[in-house]
């Protein structure tokens, strides 16, 4: 099964793609985990892609589709996968459309995760992850149970995300808007798309989803 998460950031869908792995053994492809990856470890794309990252502005088409393909290739052919962030533009759309089918993939499922826009900026502007485990947090919806120790591994190192202040998250946000958000006809013609209500509790939010891909 392949799957796309859409939403604006903060929507959950990082969150969400991570419980579905672990529920169907499926696989994570988030393009925002690579290029943050390529930031850190200082390769070519990293170089070009972090000043864009910081402004909240979207990487080259061609450098995130070349990621997914990368990705792809490393994966089984019948290994399930959750596109996460990606595809965010038309260009990126019609090239997954290539990508799938070169490999004989079939695009089963287009969930978009529906939020109020009030309530991203408060739900993005708190969060960190364990910087060992990846487990979320909030500063004000979700601490960990004993102060600075995440609850699942034990680790006392959180890191957050140079992207995730107020400013850049509103840059991000005209970004889906103007470029993201348009892409959603595409797919609706297919009829392969979904609306969940993201504002609800993320339990009900994996309910449904799980709703959705054994429907
Ligand atoms: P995310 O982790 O999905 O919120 O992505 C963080 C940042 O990485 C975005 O604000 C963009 O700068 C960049 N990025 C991630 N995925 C894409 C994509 N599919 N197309 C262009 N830029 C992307």
């Amino acid at each position: 099964m392949n799957i796309i998460l859409l939403g604006p950031p903060g929507a959950g869908k990082g969150t969400q793609a991570q419980r579905l792995v672990d529920k169907y053994n499926m696989v994570q492809l988030s393009t925002g985990d690579m290029l943050r990856a390529a930031v850190k470890a200082g390769t070519p794309v990293g170089l070009e892609a972090k000043a864009v990252m910081e402004a909240g502005e979207l990487v080259s088409d061609d450098i995130v589709s070349a990621l997914i393909c990368d990705a792809l290739d490393a994966l089984d052919a019948d290994t399930g996968v959750i596109f996460d962030g990606y595809p965010r533009t038309a260009p990126q759309a019609h090239s997954l459309d290539t990508i799938l089918s070169e490999r004989a993939r079939l695009l089963d499922h287009v969930i978009e995760l529906e939020v109020n826009e009030e309530a991203l900026v408060d739900r993005i502007t708190g969060r960190f992850t364990c910087a060992n485990c990846g487990t979320g947090y909030h500063d004000r919806h979700k601490l960990p149970k004993s102060e600075g120790v995440c609850d699942k591994c034990g680790s006392t190192e959180f890191k957050r995300r140079k992207d995730d202040n107020a400013e850049t998250v509103r840059q991000r946000m005209v970004e889906y808007r103007a470029k993201t958000a348009p892409i959603l006809p595409i797919y609706e013609e297919r009829d392969v798309v979904t609306r969940v209500d993201g504002m609800a509790d993320m339990d009900t939010v994996t309910q449904s989803l799980v709703e959705v891909l054994e429907g």
